[in-house]
């Protein structure tokens, strides 16, 4: 069951965080995840080969912009 990302709800864009809500820098689902399977780079990006489908992300997410899919 891979995650999906809603970037039009997840703060990180162009690489640098657009949000006032999380005070700029947003610490969440990069950091939440245990395997390394979220980057940020110019948008969030996903691997799902390494994603173990623990949900750590989507409780991590302020923005709710992250949802496990099937
Ligand atoms: S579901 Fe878990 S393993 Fe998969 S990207 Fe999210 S935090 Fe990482
Ligand atoms: S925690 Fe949510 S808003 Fe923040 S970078 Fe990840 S997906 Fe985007």
């Amino acid at each position: 069951m891979p995650i999906k990302i809603n970037y039009k709800k997840c703060c990180w864009k162009d690489g640098k965080c657009s949000s006032c809500s999380c005070g700029g820098a947003c610490i969440g689902c990069v950091e939440a995840c245990p395997v390394g399977a979220l980057k940020r780079e110019r948008k969030v990006i996903f691997d799902s080969k390494k994603c173990i489908d623990c949900g750590a992300c989507v409780e991590a997410c302020k923005h709710d912009a992250i949802s496990l899919s099937n």
